[in-house]
């Protein structure tokens, strides 16, 4: 599936461009920015697939027709697809030159060589030499027909304000966490104990709760820091009843996104230990190359009784989750089934 691997570690992002996608309210030019230009890159290929797919899915790229492929193909360094331009800053100077700017452009005002969309990747946005970026203006401000101009930055602060102030700006989150959040620790423990039970419907629903009790407490502080966040409270007595909707719209889509974001972090949590634990069960347990190294006793000790079948099953079983929870299949059912399948309780792909 499109967008799959990118709604793991950036569920907002993914959620927007695909909104965007399906409503047709694409814009011409983006900004990405963060502080992981791995991520970015991977979205601004799932939305030139999306765009030039033969055959589109409602939530992006088919990854399999001619066009999905060569866009795969072509990062890094760019260049089998012939309607997907990547401009990088030259290894020398570090710079992204007018030179390259004017390629770009003659690409972009050419037709679609296979009748999709030209798009335009600028890696390192904030490396444009300002002569370049000037020039590029008139492009942005009004791009040609059936192109898409990606910007791609960690320091969006360096660009032109004339080049981000054309560009609809979408922030990504923080990357894969380089440790365990403590506050899945609970979780994880409740995890380590079900995977040890060895098929015990009592760990299954008791992990259930401790998931429950997580998520419930998350609805609890997000929404104030989102209201704290947006200054609702300053604006009570505004009379105007339009403006006052639109500002209950994007409070609740912001708690929304944020609880999802919080969701997804968890379940990448559960992830990582699943993955560990086959790495165990695989003998490539050095303590350096686990995520949860502190919980490297417990995972060696189920290892040992476990296949690598069912270590596999485990992973899939959580990617799975990660699907459903995606799509809007209801939470509390695909967590229970979930864990019981991970307690070996529930058949492969109850609900796949
Ligand atoms: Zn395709």
């Amino acid at each position: 599936m499109s967008f799959k691997d990118l709604s793991k570690t950036q569920p907002a992002v993914a959620a927007v461009l695909q909104r965007s996608l399906a409503n047709q309210r694409l814009a011409h030019a983006l900004l990405f920015s963060g502080d992981g230009i791995e991520d970015m890159e991977l979205a601004a290929r799932e939305l030139a697939k999306a765009v030039n797919c033969e055959s589109p899915r409602k939530d992006g790229g088919c990854d399999r027709c001619e066009s999905c492929r060569k866009i795969d193909a072509s990062t890094p360094p760019g260049g089998l697809h012939p309607d997907v331009q990547w401009i990088r800053p030259e290894s020398k100077s570090r710079r992204i030159d007018i030179e390259q700017m004017r390629e770009l452009e003659k690409t972009l005002h050419l037709k679609p060589a296979l009748g999709g969309v030209k798009v335009g990747i600028l890696v390192e946005a904030d490396r444009l030499v300002h002569a370049a970026a000037n020039a590029f203006l008139k492009t942005l401000e009004e791009p040609p027909d059936r192109s898409l101009i990606l910007l791609l930055s960690t320091e969006p602060q360096q660009l032109l304000e004339t080049v981000r102030s054309r560009c609809q700006r979408l922030q990504f989150g923080a990357s894969t966490p380089r440790e365990p959040n403590p506050a899945h620790a609970a979780v994880v423990e409740g995890l380590l104990a079900l995977l040890g039970a060895g098929g015990s419907v009592l760990a299954a629903y008791r992990l259930l709760g401790v998931i429950r009790a997580f998520l419930d407490g998350e609805k609890k502080r997000i929404e104030p820091e989102i209201e704290q966040r947006l200054q609702l409270e300053r604006y009570r007595d505004v009379a105007d009843k339009e403006w006052k909707e639109k500002m209950e719209d994007e409070m609740a889509a912001q708690v929304e996104a944020e609880y999802r974001r919080s969701r997804a972090a968890l379940v990448v949590t559960m992830d990582w230990l699943l993955r560990d634990l086959l790495m165990c069960v695989q003998g490539g347990d050095g303590a350096k190359r686990l995520f949860h190294r502190d919980r490297r006793d417990a995972l060696r000790g189920l290892a040992a009784k476990l296949t690598l079948e069912r270590a596999l099953d485990n992973l899939a079983a959580i990617e799975d989750l990660h699907d459903q929870i995606e799509r809007n299949v209801n939470e509390s059912l695909a967590l229970e089934m979930t864990l019981l399948r991970l307690s070996g309780l529930a058949p492969a792909r109850a609900l796949a």
